[in-house]
């Protein structure tokens, strides 16, 4: 409970930090370099601006210098990594618990990315799949060779896919699985494809129906191969 309590606070200070990556990463910007400023005003904001949620709360959802709205996403990107973090921290013990983090945060920022830009920045999926296979090498979680099989399943059946498709697939849907192949093994990264495409294709099918919109219509693959990621780390972890 005390663990799960730490990691929320911690979430709401990293959640603040990954709304920063969210912008700056896909824009090709440094994610250290300038301060955080004001994307409408550009003044450089204030430690009162940058408390996670509450800044967004007590300026009513508004820039303090220039009075431009901001996006309801900053307090949400926030809230959904605490309650992340929160939940990840509480069912997992030890050493787990820093692969659970790192494996939702790396999904969860990818996943937005994708939402708004349709891509899935290299330096984040490549990160990743290094940081899986150090875990593995360490012992957490999972054995090294279920780590480098879990790259290689995990890469190379969307790779055959994206062949097959003729780039239907995109090439960051590969290197995301690859890296969830990376932290969940062989197993894990079939799993994660298989609840990926099921969920994808239901809220997919659902959302061309709503939207009336076309089959040409691109839905992001990303984000639900990340559920997927999600839902083959609880497998693992009651196994
Ligand atoms: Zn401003």
């Amino acid at each position: 409970m005390v663990t799960a309590a730490v990691a929320l606070l911690f979430g709401f200070v990293l959640g603040s930090f990954y709304n920063v990556v969210i912008w700056r990463l896909p824009r090709g910007e440094s994610i250290i370099y300038p301060a955080s400023h004001c994307s409408s005003c550009q003044t450089q904001l204030q430690p009162i601006d940058l408390i996670p949620v509450l800044s967004f709360l007590m300026q009513r959802g508004r820039c303090r210098y220039c009075q431009r709205a901001i996006s309801w996403q900053y307090p949400a990107v926030e809230l959904m990594t605490a309650t992340g973090f929160a939940i990840f921290a509480y069912y997992t013990s030890g050493w787990q618990i820093l692969v659970g983090l790192t494996l939702f945060s790396l999904l969860f920022v990818g996943s937005v990315i994708d939402l708004q830009h349709k891509i899935i920045p290299n330096v984040l999926t490549l990160t990743g799949v290094v940081l899986g296979i150090s875990f593995a090498l360490f012992g957490i979680y999972i054995p090294i060779m279920d780590s480098l099989w879990g790259v290689v399943t995990g890469g190379g059946i969307l790779l055959l896919v994206s062949i097959l498709s003729g780039g239907g697939m995109g090439m960051g849907d590969v290197k995301l699985l690859a890296m969830i192949g990376s932290f969940l093994g062989p197993m894990g990264s079939l799993i994660s494809l298989f609840v990926g495409s099921l969920i994808g294709s239901i809220v997919g099918l659902v959302y061309l129906k709503v939207t009336n919109q076309d089959r040409k219509t691109v839905i992001p693959f990303g984000p639900f191969l990340s559920i997927g990621g999600l839902v083959s780390f609880w497998w693992i972890l009651i196994r």
